[in-house]
């Protein structure tokens, strides 16, 4: 197997793009610190495999992670291609990559005011997922080229600091333990987050507001998805369904339940 097979496979999986880089040769990325990396460990990698999913919002006043489910549907996307991959011989492990690093040192994409990755074509609606691939016989993988520029945009914009409900951007730059996403994989919020909480699992708001995604139209939720948000039986504890969406690890210690309140509490049900 080779680069364009892998591609094929990964879009029949659902990823809509893969960007073949190096391994990682650094330690650490500032803007990752959560991922140590042991450039010892991996030995036998030849290639970073980026694989994008892209994915289009629900509409804001729906509540609705758009992102956290279509980062659940990419995981069991990635979990199937990888188990086909190795099980024709492909060396490879899933593993977290310090992606925002690799994407800037190999011209894959640029980061913007508000730290997200935007990918051409793409903006910032995507998720990745992430692994590395050996070299074995009969498969050879090797790293691509890419030569996106910084399209400055960011130079003559503040969409996304006017937005910011927890002004974690402004002149200092992105304050990372300001911005609300960085609590949503944790077992739970300070209370702050839940007051100032537009969406569940997180906060979209400076992505609705980037040019780069401007042409990425919101899409109507499924009933079943609307069904499993459904504001007042996540109030009243009836969780099930939308953890089983979002993914059970970042819902835990009735997080969605805490929301769905604090909304109801804001007299957000009347807004819908
Ligand atoms: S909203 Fe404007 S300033 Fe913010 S990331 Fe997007 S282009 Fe850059
Ligand atoms: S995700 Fe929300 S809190 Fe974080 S920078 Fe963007 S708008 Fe601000």
């Amino acid at each position: 197997m080779n680069n364009e097979e892998l591609k094929r496979l990964a879009a029949a999986h659902g990823f809509a793009e893969a960007y073949f880089l190096p391994p990682p040769d650094f330690a650490r990325h500032e803007d990752e610190p959560h991922i140590v990396w042991n450039t010892e460990e991996h030995p036998w990698a030849r290639v970073s495999l980026l694989l994008v999913w892209s994915y289009a919002p629900y509409p804001a006043d729906s509540r609705i992670p758009s992102y956290y489910i279509n980062s659940n549907s990419s995981y069991h996307a990635c979990v199937a291609l990888a188990r086909e991959l190795e099980a024709a011989g492909v060396r490879l492990k899933r593993c977290e990559l310090p992606v925002k690093a690799l994407v800037q040192r190999y011209g894959v994409g640029v980061i913007g005011r508000n730290s997200l990755i935007a990918l051409p074509g793409f903006g910032t609606r995507v998720v990745f997922q992430t692994m590395l691939l050996g070299k074995a016989d009969g498969h050879g993988f090797s790293p691509e080229e890419y030569h996106v520029k910084e399209d400055g945009l960011c130079a003559v914009c503040r969409a996304c600091e006017n937005a910011c409900p927890a002004h974690a951007i402004g002149e200092a730059g992105y304050e990372v333990e300001k911005c609300m996403r960085y609590y949503m994989d944790g077992a739970d919020y300070p209370e702050w987050v839940y007051s100032v909480q537009r969406t569940h699992m997180g906060c979209e708001v400076c992505q609705a507001v980037c040019p780069r995604n401007a042409h990425i139209v919101p899409v109507e939720p499924p009933e079943e998805i609307k069904a499993a948000f459904d504001i007042n039986a996540l109030a009243e504890g009836r969780t099930k369904p939308a953890r089983l969406l979002v993914g059970k690890n970042f819902t835990g210690n009735g997080k969605l339940q805490k929301e769905a309140l604090h909304f109801l509490m804001r007299g957000e049900e009347g807004e819908r």
